[in-house]
């Protein structure tokens, strides 16, 4: 019977009962072809025997030697020793872990052929190799072994490589009796790209004829597998966009009064980056499809006038918008910035935070129900179940890094109106690397602010050790002489909030005491939120020249006549956070300067990270190196739970492969779209259930 291995449980495999497939299951391998995609990490060269007097200290080595010597010793630990020989010499054998029936085998006289690291023992004691892969042997059967490659796998706990070898072997012995494995990649792409097919593709990869070379990644079997993969990634995504475009969606046709209006009252023009967003997302917005656009702009690009142009537009045709930001800061600092900009136009403005209670947020929550508001502005409440919108017609969500995919749908969810739904805007400063975005963002189109404001002047930044703190400090006081205002940022020092807030304190004790003639305010976590509007109200309003805070100020905040920022401990803050605080300066006419103080010994990756910094202020430069630092899964951060681990893709090898892969993508879901669903199963398995639509 033919059978297609995909539906193969593994459990059909011989020696694979409940106990052995829960171990393989931790290997992701559920299912025979499951099996088959568990791919070796390197090939072994057991094709040449040596003779015990011909090894060498270093190599990785097969030999056979006769038992000369057997016994348990008690150096230091307790081990088993074994001294082996042959014709041309002797060689010292260890396992530290052994059993009684291994105690029992090892009899002299016995035969065993090993592969192992040979190691010289020091002082003349010869060579020796610790815990080898070995096989007891009859005289007979020496030098009679299978010549060839031998694959080494990723192993768990209770499945070795012998198991794996074994059952590797099971399932291609069922391919060699006609069972088979989908093909899930269009045959046109397959040709196209001159891929062997996907059994001749594993077999090469499983059992090559030659050692591979170090970059098996550029083979074709390979290629054809990373390209499966990362189509599969793609599909994920694209699929969920691909749901979401079958709904309608409210089209404004906007008479564009009042984005006119608002650009007359704003004191200044759009950059062209930001004219040429705004065209992209009207675009969008006039046809009777939800939007789905990711807006990546640098820290201080001038996402938020775009955001309020796009809003306008809803509230013009008659629709109400929600915008979403990650902290209550920030939130509170839209919503005086759209107050400002939007109540001169006759637009209410309305507020939603967690803090929000009683009578007064009733009151709130009444008028969005009822559509008396036309924005809604606020944090993570927005999506509270008890939050009911009249007409949401366009969802804003600034920052997009800090919330899930989940999160997202969650408020997305609340804009349903007659069937249709609502446009969304994802706005991040996030840089990342085109090819990563086109992969992880891919349920998004993609609008990228290149471009700062004029007028802004370049950051400088510098390194120092906290010993050079008199230096710094002598700098500030400079500093604010010429009018400058400082941030003083206090990272976390211990994954504490508590702990940090308290460094803050102590952090701005220090800085009274040894700059008394300044005004120094503090803000930080703990405090309520009042206190920290007010706080950066007052730093806002030059009524202090220092401000002491924790991360905070992360994100969003604005004051561009502070032009001097020093970050604490910023050996232990990633490249994104780094970039995300320096960009809290250079807002202004001034030139900025920004410190970051470490406490040395640096780690080499930490000393890389403050370099990169040192060198540049492209976001997209410290995305790039943040990436080879720390790895892709890591820069999409919380987006992507189960997303971009990949069995045997890497996206910045594989960089050329992501340039083709919507296009790839769109012929997939176009001309074969019963491929999707097997193609996802295979690479994700169960990692993508919220992807539905
Ligand atoms: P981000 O992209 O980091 O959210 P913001 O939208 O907060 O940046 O903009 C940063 C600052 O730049 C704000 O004070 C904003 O008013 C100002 N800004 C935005 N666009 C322009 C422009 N075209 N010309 C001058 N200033 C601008
Ligand atoms: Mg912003």
């Amino acid at each position: 019977m033919v059978s297609c291995l995909d539906d193969l449980p593994i459990t059909e495999l011989k020696g694979v009962g409940e106990k052995v497939a829960e171990k393989l299951k931790r290997l992701n391998i559920v299912s025979v072809a499951d099996m088959l995609f568990h791919l070796p990490f390197r090939h072994e060269d057991r094709s040449t025997l040596l003779p015990i007097g011909a090894l060498q200290p270093g190599q990785a080595s097969l030999f056979e030697g006769r038992i000369e010597l057997a016994e348990v010793v008690f150096r230091g630990r307790r081990s088993m020793l074994l001294r082996l020989s042959d014709d041309t010499g002797f060689i010292n054998i260890r396992f530290f872990h052994f059993s009684n029936s291994q105690k029992q085998m090892f009899k002299r006289g016995q035969w065993l052929r090993c592969y192992g690291d040979v190691r010289s023992a020091g002082n003349g004691a010869g060579l020796g190799v610790v815990h080898p892969e070995y096989q007891l042997i009859t005289l007979a059967q020496r030098g009679q072994f299978e010549k060839g490659l031998l694959a080494v796998y990723p192993v768990t706990e209770g499945v070795n490589q012998t198991t794996i070898r074994k059952l590797l072997a099971q399932a291609f012995h069922l391919l060699q009796q006609g069972a088979r494995v989908r093909e899930l990649l269009p045959e046109a792409l397959s040709i196209d790209k001159g891929f062997p097919s996907l059994i001749d593709s594993l077999q090469q990869l499983h059992y090559p004829e030659t050692m591979p070379s170090e970059d098996v990644s550029e083979t074709p079997a390979f290629k054809r597998l990373i390209t499966e993969e990362l189509l599969a990634h793609h599909l994920s995504l694209s699929r969920l966009k691909a749901g979401l475009q079958t709904y309608p969606a409210p089209c404004f046709k906007s008479k564009e009064l009042l984005p006119q209006r608002f650009l007359q009252q704003l004191g200044f023009s759009l950059t062209a980056a930001q004219q040429r967003v705004v065209a992209e997302i009207s675009g969008d917005l006039a046809l009777n499809q939800p939007m789905q656009r990711l807006l990546q702009g640098d820290v201080g690009s001038g996402k938020t006038v775009v955001a309020a142009l796009a809003a306008l537009s809803a509230i013009e045709a008659g629709y109400q918008v929600a915008l979403m930001a990650p902290t209550e800061l920030l939130a509170e600092q839209h919503l005086a910035n759209f107050k400002t900009w939007l109540e001169p136009l006759g637009i209410k403005v309305a507020c939603l935070l967690g803090r929000y209670k009683g009578k007064e947020n009733q009151l709130t929550l009444d008028d969005i129900r009822l559509g008396g508001s036309d924005i809604v502005i606020g944090t993570q409440a927005l999506f509270q179940q008890k939050v009911e919108f009249c007409k949401l017609a366009l969802v804003i969500i600034d920052e997009q890094h800090r919330f899930g995919v989940q999160q997202r749908l969650a408020l997305r969810d609340k804009g349903v109106l007659d069937g249709m739904q609502p446009h969304q805007l994802v706005m991040t400063a996030t840089p990342i690397p085109r090819t990563l975005a086109m992969l992880g963002y891919a349920d998004l189109d993609l609008s990228i602010i290149d471009e700062l404001p004029p007028g802004r002047t370049a950051v400088t930044t510098s390194v120092l050790s906290v010993a050079k703190r008199q230096l710094i400090i002598e700098r500030i006081k400079q500093g604010v002489a010429d009018g400058r205002q400082v941030y003083w940022v206090c990272t976390l020092v211990e994954e504490s909030e508590v702990l940090q807030c308290q460094a803050a304190e102590v952090a701005a004790e220090l800085l009274r005491s040894c700059l008394p003639e300044l005004n120094i305010g503090l803000v930080h976590g703990r405090m309520k939120a009042e206190e920290k509007q007010a706080m950066m109200t007052s730093f806002k309003a030059h009524a202090m020249h220092i401000l002491v805070a924790t991360t905070v100020i992360e994100v969003g905040v604005d004051v561009p006549n502070a032009s001097l920022m020093i970050i604490e401990n910023a050996e232990r803050l990633g490249l994104a956070q780094l970039h995300q605080l320096r960009g809290r300066v250079g807002r202004g006419q001034r030139a900025s300067h920004c410190v970051l103080m470490y406490k040395g010994p640096l780690s080499e990756n930490a000393n890389e990270r403050l370099s990169i910094m040192r060198e540049t202020t492209d976001g997209f430069k410290i995305a790039q190196k943040d990436m080879q630092l720390r790895g892709p899964g890591e820069l999409l951060g919380k987006r992507q739970a189960g997303f971009m681990r990949f069995k045997v893709a890497d996206v910045e090898r594989d960089a050329a492969v992501l340039e083709s892969l919507a296009e790839m993508a769109d012929e997939t879901l176009q001309h074969q779209p019963q491929l999707v669903e097997p193609l996802i199963h295979r690479w994700l398995g169960n990692s993508v259930e919220y992807a539905q639509v």
